[in-house]
């Protein structure tokens, strides 16, 4: 049973529109409506304040995995917590944080990448790669490869450093000034016309499929060939599986699809099963190696966060390992994979629904005036937004990326609950 929270909802709106400024709003139009006030959650499943359901269309913003309030997790969480809350990862350390790095060193054959360095969040985890990669490159004799290289429309993350490897647009134009150079490809023939090769530092991608950019799936084979070019001129390559990392893709990583092993992967969303912020950027012996000296050497990594390995962020990552072993989780994935594509092959039948694109349990269904002639909507005119907010109405809740509507179920969803949730946007977009 829910607590009644109806008395509240009222007072608590008016708290939010007087206190509250939400990440990505224009809170000139949020204040304009009644928020949808999120109390609980369960499986694929969140409850509003007045006791309505919705379908977790979008995995809370890509972060859930096992479904909300998985018991396995709320313990380990609870455990935890009355346990050892936090303490320093500078200068002590702790029994979480040991055993969840050995169990992600251990998801990777062979234990390629086999050194763990924990912060908070996706866009801290290439923070990390990056400084670790300009300094191993000092550390080892290569001041002159100083150059990043990232892919235009990809997406790394809000903070400044992140943000100057992700794309430019709408969102990121106006920082363009604090952003530090970095050199954008839109493919691999491209980059492989870019001078100076040798003084490239790093490349940077969401292996597979670009998120933020709308679900935009590379060619196959395309992972493969880019970490044969860096190696062949001697490039570290570090991939961004913040977002497909963790079954997402059908596999653990996204980067087992092509059998790549990157020099840095980072690690965020759904490292804790989607109940906490976590982050890992995991790096080859290697790396970590270049950095050994004395104090006096100035080798030091010097980068950490207070929070850096909290043992209940851990505690919930190890649960949610646990879980994948237990509930076999990535053995149940192809079928459900499958009923996901079936019941997406149905919105393509609609007058205004592009090719869909997918890759495993991700979705971008794109949205277009004229889909034949390529036609988009006027993006200020925010007909993904409209749609994802009539879909409430049908008991999903999703976000858009301007006009492509993001479908990313958590794994626990079953085929029917994935079934059900696509025909709640089939029933929407018949509207349009
Ligand atoms: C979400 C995301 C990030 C940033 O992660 P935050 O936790 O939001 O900082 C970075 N890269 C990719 C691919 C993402 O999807």
């Amino acid at each position: 049973m829910l607590p009644n929270f109806t008395a509240d909802a009222t007072s608590l709106a008016t708290l939010d529109h007087q206190h509250l400024w939400h990440p990505f709003t224009q809170q000139q139009e949020w204040v304009k409506k009644d928020p949808l006030i999120i109390v609980s959650g369960k499986g694929a499943f969140l409850d509003d304040i007045h006791g309505k359901k919705y379908f977790d269309g979008n995995s809370s913003i890509w972060t859930n995995i096992h479904g909300h309030a998985h018991p396995h997790i709320v313990a380990a969480i609870a455990e935890q917590a009355s346990r050892l809350d936090h303490t320093s990862f500078l200068g002590t350390t702790h029994p979480k944080a040991i055993i969840l790095a050995e169990r992600l060193v251990k998801l990777f054959p062979g234990s390629p990448l086999s050194r763990v360095f924990f912060s908070d969040n996706g866009s801290t985890a290439i923070e990390v790669a990056l400084k670790m990669t300009l300094q191993y490159w000092q550390l080892t004799g290569h001041p002159e490869r100083q150059r990043f290289v990232s892919f235009t429309s990809s997406y790394h993350g809000d903070t400044a450093g992140a943000a100057s490897l992700s794309g430019k647009n709408i969102f990121s134009e106006r920082f363009a000034k604090i952003h530090f150079p970095v050199e954008q490809v839109t493919d691999l023939s491209m980059l492989e016309r870019l001078p100076h090769p040798q003084t490239i530092a790093a490349i940077v991608i969401e292996p597979l499929i670009q998120g933020v950019a709308g679900m935009r799936l590379w060619p196959k084979g395309m992972l493969r060939d880019l970490r044969s070019f860096c190696d062949r001129l001697g490039i570290l390559l570090i991939l961004d599986e913040v977002m497909t990392g963790f079954g997402r893709t059908g596999k653990m990583f996204a980067c087992q699809h092509e059998g790549v092993i990157p020099d840095f992967i980072a690690l965020a969303k759904g490292l804790t099963g989607g109940a906490l912020p976590l982050a890992a950027t995991m790096t080859r012996e290697k790396i970590y190696e270049a950095f050994l000296g004395t104090v006096e050497e100035q080798k030091t990594f010097y980068y950490g966060h207070s929070y850096t390995a909290n043992p209940i962020a851990c505690a919930a990552a190890l649960a949610s390992l646990e879980i994948f072993e237990e509930e076999s989780v990535l053995e149940k994935l192809p079928k459900k994979i499958e009923c996901f594509s079936h019941s997406l092959k149905k919105l393509e039948s609609l007058p205004h629904v592009a090719p869909i694109r997918q890759c495993g349990l991700i979705a971008g269904i794109e949205l277009m005036q004229e889909p034949h002639a390529s036609i988009s909507y006027r993006w200020h005119d925010q007909v993904g937004a409209e749609i994802c907010y009539k879909a409430r109405h049908h008991g999903l809740l999703t976000r858009p990326i301007l006009d492509t509507i993001v479908f990313m179920p958590p794994l626990c969803a079953t085929e029917e609950e994935i079934s059900n949730a696509v025909e709640g946007l089939f029933l929407t977009l018949q509207t349009l």
